[in-house]
């Protein structure tokens, strides 16, 4: 997996651009073969951050959090952003997809706000809690102390969050 920072970034990491566009080859260089053992109908298992790649290669998929699969099923159902029945850590993403439509009207892409999982002492609640906006009243302490199964939240389609099994 590769993730290159912005080069106008104002963080303590900044990539040069040379190797952003080299970076940038080499994903377009992946996304064409990935596509050429898809139309061969060979079964083809891809791991990456760039959703627009996956969503346009992908038959199922598998979002993965702190080591674990949160979501999983159809690629149209899982990463569909008009679908409101999906985990939250899906939703961030989708909204942290740089686009002209994600950007409209804040001026900036959405971060992820709250704490970086520490994936060597991982916590015995949900994973994402520390990031998640939508923990409510009725689940938080499930949320904090007792991380929920993959259950079905649609026809082939699984999510691990409280939400849907209040
Ligand atoms: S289980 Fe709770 S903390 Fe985890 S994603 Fe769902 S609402 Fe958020």
């Amino acid at each position: 997996m590769t993730e290159i920072a912005p080069a106008h970034s104002d963080g303590d990491f900044l990539v040069p651009g040379w190797l952003q566009r080299l970076a940038a080859i080499g994903w377009r260089l992946l996304a064409a073969i990935a596509l050429g053992l898809v139309l061969l109908g060979i079964a083809t298992m891809l791991i990456s951050h760039d959703i627009s790649i996956i969503s346009r290669l992908s038959d199922a998929v598998a979002v993965m959090y702190g080591g674990t699969v949160v979501e999983t099923g159809p690629a149209r159902d899982v990463l569909a952003k008009d679908k409101d029945i999906k985990h939250p850590y899906t939703s961030a993403l989708l909204t942290s997809i740089p686009s002209a439509e994600n950007i409209k009207g804040k001026g900036h892409l959405q971060a992820i706000e709250g704490d970086v999982l520490d994936t060597i002492n991982i916590p015995a609640g949900c994973r994402f809690y520390g990031r998640c906006s939508r923990v409510t009243d009725k689940i938080r302490e499930r949320c904090e102390r007792q991380e929920p199964d993959l259950r079905e939240i649609g026809p082939g389609h699984k999510a691990r969050c409280w939400l849907y099994f209040e």
